[in-house]
């Protein structure tokens, strides 16, 4: 066995051992409120394709056309050779639908927020950053050499503090804006005045919100009104847009500067023309069917209603909603049985979420019916699946 074998049989021993080991299992299907995994049809309720984009035939027609006529690998990074007119297109239609001077592009959420924290602040800067963070922003702010502080979940007075006492030559703060496991939401009027008060730029991560919240479906910011007092506005386009990549709304300096410094943007092969064109479709879908999101919101309030009368905590805030179990097998075991009632549901453990906190995470999507939402709402009856 070789030494690299050695030391993985010991961790994946030890991830065993406390319930932590994580497994794959592809899908034979596609995407999509029903899915075919294992021989099983189950309803999917862990996808973030949350207006069940993934699988709508004007996105899949887009696609297709855009790789008949641009193929399917771009070849290089966006400033070798990799940059198509399907880029720009997307650009610019993202940044009428996110009311912004510019938007660049990335590969994922992931690398977004990790290319575009050290892009802006490193040593002798600080970046403030909620401890529910996404992983990939937490990455970023290390990646930044910054110094990194961690203020108290959604606690604008300790932020305040912070923001106040830390001596910094530039001050970042980023937040998501939907928490990705808890399916709440920041209180950004206020972390926005904190800023303001405090001379500090503000990055939030709308992952979660592109699509589900706001009038057009432009996130929380949107939703508040405050598009043009965000400096910049991280979106993906690997969940309610069904597809794959990122982006962030910006002034037209930050995008230049991104587009310079960026590493990410820099040394990776850029995104396919195939997903631009989907995800181009996908944004005319959010911004042209309110109907989609308005189904979503029906799905998201029955389901609240639904945990509620099960004498769970539940706010109808965002399209994700935990049912926290406690250690990891309360969480596995429940989500074995709940598939046994014909819903996937996974089992979120450390060290997506805090230690203690092992949860179901159901994600809601316009593509439910009324009867798949009542389905998950009774196999959690019948399972008898309950706070702590
Ligand atoms: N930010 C948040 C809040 C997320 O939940 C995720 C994905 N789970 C990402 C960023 C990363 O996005 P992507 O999957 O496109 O890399």
């Amino acid at each position: 066995m070789s030494l690299a074998s050695a030391w993985a049989r010991e961790d994946l021993d030890a991830l065993s051992a406390r319930g932590l080991r994580r497994y794959l299992e592809p899908l034979d299907s596609p995407q999509g409120p029903v899915v075919r995994v294992g021989g099983e049809t189950l309803v999917n309720f862990s996808s973030n394709d949350y207006l069940g984009l993934a699988g709508s035939p004007s996105v899949r027609a887009a696609a297709i056309a855009a790789l008949e006529r641009y193929g399917t690998g771009t070849g290089a990074s966006r400033l070798v050779v990799g940059d198509t007119t399907a880029h720009h297109r997307l650009e610019a239609r993202l940044a009428a639908f996110e009311r912004a001077e510019a938007v660049l592009l990335f590969n994922s959420g992931y690398a977004a927020n990790t290319g575009i924290v050290p892009a802006l602040v490193g040593p002798g800067d600080a970046v403030f950053s909620d401890a529910l963070n996404h992983a990939s922003l937490v990455d970023g702010c290390r990646l930044s050499r910054a110094r990194v502080v961690v203020y108290p979940h959604a606690d604008v007075e300790a932020l305040t503090r912070a923001l106040a006492d830390t001596p910094a030559r530039r001050k970042l703060v980023v937040t998501d804006t939907v928490f990705s496991m808890d399916g709440d939401v920041a209180p950004l009027r206020e972390i926005v005045e904190a800023c303001e008060a405090h001379g500090a730029a503000l990055m939030v991560d709308e992952a979660h919100a592109t699509g589900v919240l706001g009038a057009r479906g432009a996130g929380l910011c949107e939703e508040l009104g405050l598009e043009a007092r965000v400096d910049l506005r991280m979106g993906t386009l690997s969940k309610a847009l069904g597809g794959m990549g990122a982006y962030v709304a910006t002034s037209r300096a930050v995008a230049d500067l991104l587009v310079s410094r960026a590493r990410p943007f820099v040394f990776s092969t850029a995104l396919p023309a195939a997903l631009c064109a989907a995800a181009e479709a996908a944004v005319d879908v959010v911004e042209g069917d309110p109907d989609l999101r308005a189904r979503l919101w029906r799905n998201i309030r029955r389901f609240a209603a639904g945990l509620r009368e099960l004498g769970l905590h539940a706010e109808a805030r965002s399209a994700v909603f935990p049912v926290i179990l406690g250690e990891p097998g309360r969480a596995l075991d429940a989500a074995r049985r709940l598939r046994e009632a014909g819903v996937l549901v996974k089992a979120i453990r450390p060290p997506t979420v805090p230690e203690g906190t092992s949860r179901l995470r159901f994600c809601l999507s316009a593509a439910h019916t009324v009867g798949h939402v009542d389905l998950a709402l009774d196999a959690l009856r019948r399972v008898g699946v309950h706070h702590g």
